[in-house]
């Protein structure tokens, strides 16, 4: 096809606002585009000269296509910028200076090829050389065309041909609107418009049942429902994997070969943002093509718990990732596998994936070990946390226990559902808190024991302390959290030393404690700490209630050092801390 014929079918999109008028343009258009050219038409009718996964950009701004015009036009610069501002679009500037009325002959990929091989154009001179090709398109080109060229490559190309719309037509091209299903289908598993209509166009109906997940496509997402309560999930999918879910980035992690590509929730391409989880791929996954899926989030190495999500988020810098990397390291929770080595995994039942992914990752934190640890140089890439139950009750404690540590909630799976992509349905259910506190004061609270830590605080001997509140009417100190934040490593080093001096063989006799850290001590130090706000878990012991649940601190820190001025019957008491946690402000989550 001629591109001045496709310029023709622009025209007449143009000129209709009528949804059902649109299709039939379009579904004409695809009739009769061949299947070697009609990707092509779709980009242009998107307006993009590859979807943007393919992270090609189209790299000419309008100042340089204004500097092309002039050229193409042999003109005065100034008078044609002051005509540009008179008309006010790029297109009709071009139609505006080009002598050409009659049509080209150029067909669609040549003026695609032109424009492409333009985009191409980088290192030393490339601006010269592309502001050149373009005016020597445009000379080509009649003046209608190239209205139409120069809105593309500035990016103005606006025909409103969205994703759906052309879904739609490719439907009504093939006479049978329940072809749409299968289109979405093969859409919500490329994300490529262009491959699609080439598919249909070179294979047919078969050729769109027949695709499948390819590496370097991103899959678009499937995304959760919610429901308010741990009954109600129950009830709506029974016996479910209730994950944790993670306040990071969507990651969908593409290996095939050497190469790794990562995709964001919107399949934007992320890779340069995480060069620890390209790494981790390519070391652990060495022999496999591999998609998988997960969030990725800056984890606290010390308690093995999430930093809040503005920690994660100074990820979206430009420059410096590398340093931030050694200081912030991030972790991958893979949730999902939907591809291996020539099998799309997206039609696998969840369990069968999550299976599929645990003996792949060799471990799983379900309860037992099922296989050998990965191999060391992993420390980056885990499997989700998740239990399975069919047990409202269960499900709360998990949830409980979860916001506790840092994360923002559950999402609920039904075990035998399919990788629904680019859908929103009850195969996934997401459970958020609905109020968060806040609290502003601080407390005194009492160091009963200390864990060694991991990571780099593995080397100074400790890495986090267990602290109590004191409940004088029961004359016993009960736990309240486990802190690893706002210490400097000389501090944990003095710290040490000084518990070292008041170890215990076992718990105090007047502690009440369900975490056990790996060193007991005699209660005698003293911490003030601060914290985002007062929770309920199922790990802590003070002011219990009935189902268990005691009351904890989320995101907590020191601010301080030992308090010289208090000793361990002077610390925040329990009373005082429930009415804390009554009195913290509640806000709205989202
Ligand atoms: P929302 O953005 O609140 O609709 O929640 C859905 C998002 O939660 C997904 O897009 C994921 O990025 C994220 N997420 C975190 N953890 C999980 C998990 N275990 N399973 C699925 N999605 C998760």
């Amino acid at each position: 096809m001629t591109f001045s014929h496709l310029v023709s079918y622009f025209e007449k999109i143009e000129a209709t606002s009528k949804r059902l008028e649109m299709f039939a343009i379009l579904a004409d258009l695809f009739r009769e585009a061949h299947a070697d050219e009609i990707d092509q038409v779709v980009y242009f009718l998107q307006g993009e000269l590859l979807p943007a996964f393919h992270g090609i950009n189209m790299g000419m701004s309008e100042k340089y296509l204004l500097r092309a015009i002039t050229h193409a036009a042999g003109v005065d610069h100034d008078t044609l910028l002051q005509q540009h501002r008179t008309l006010g679009d790029i297109g009709k500037t071009v139609e505006h200076y080009s002598q050409t009325k009659e049509e080209s002959s150029q067909t669609i990929s040549e003026v695609y090829q032109a424009i492409y091989h333009i985009a191409m154009m980088s290192g030393e001179g490339s601006v010269d050389r592309k502001i050149d090709a373009l005016a020597a398109l445009f000379s080509s080109l009649s003046a209608t065309e190239a209205k139409y060229a120069a809105r593309f490559v500035a990016g103005q190309l606006r025909l409103g041909a969205g994703d759906a719309t052309i879904l739609e037509a490719l439907a009504l091209s093939h006479g049978d609107r329940a072809f749409r299903t299968s289109l979405d289908r093969a859409y919500n598993l490329t994300s490529d418009l262009g491959l699609l209509a080439k598919t249909f166009g070179q294979k047919g109906e078969a050729g769109i049942l027949a695709t499948s997940v390819r590496c370097g496509y991103p899959i678009r997402s499937a995304l959760c429902e919610r429901l308010p309560s741990s009954e109600e999930i129950i009830e709506k999918i029974g016996r479910c994997s209730v994950e944790i879910k993670y306040d990071g980035f969507r990651c969908q992690a593409h290996k095939q070969g050497d190469t790794v590509i990562l995709f964001s929730r919107n399949q934007e391409r992320t890779t340069p943002m995480f060069p620890e989880i390209v790494d981790a791929l390519q070391t652990v996954f060495r022999q496999n093509d591999i998609i998988l899926e997960g969030e990725a989030l800056a984890v606290n190495e010390a308690t093995g718990e999430a930093f809040p999500f503005q920690v994660t988020m100074q990820r979206k810098r430009k420059h410096g990732i590398d340093l931030l990397a050694k200081d912030v390291p991030l972790k991958f929770f893979v949730f999902d596998l939907l591809y291996l080595d020539g099998v799309d995994y997206t039609q696998y039942p969840y369990k069968a994936r999550r299976d599929k992914l645990i003996a792949l990752l060799h471990k799983h934190k379900e309860g037992e070990h099922r296989g050998s640890p990965l191999p060391p140089q992993n420390t980056v890439m885990d499997i989700s946390e998740a239990i399975e139950t069919d047990d409202p009750k269960t499900l709360s404690r998990f949830f409980n226990n979860v916001v506790e540590r840092g994360y923002e909630g559950i999402v609920a799976k039904r075990l035998e559902s399919l990788y629904t992509a680019g859908s929103r349905n009850f195969n996934w259910i997401k459970l958020k808190r609905s109020y968060k506190g806040e609290i502003t004061d601080t407390l005194d609270l009492c160091i009963v024991g200390y864990f060694f830590g991991k990571g780099a605080r593995a080397r100074l001997g400790i890495g986090t302390i267990l602290a109590a509140v004191y409940d004088p009417s029961a004359a016993r100190f009960k736990t309240v959290s486990k802190i690893g934040t706002g210490f400097s490593e000389a501090e944990l080093t003095d710290l040490k030393a000084l518990l070292d001096e008041i170890t215990l063989s076992e718990k105090p006799h007047e502690l009440d404690a369900e975490m056990i850290p790996d060193v007991w001590v005699l209660p005698k130090y003293v911490v003030p700490v601060t914290a985002d706000e007062i929770t309920q878990s199922q790990s802590h012991t003070a002011c219990c209630d009935a189902e268990g649940a005691g009351l904890s601190l989320r995101f907590p820190r020191v601010t301080g050092f030992v308090r010289s001025d208090k000793g361990p019957y002077d610390v925040t008491t329990t009373t005082e801390i429930a009415a804390l946690f009554h009195q913290q402000k509640r806000i709205q989550v989202e």
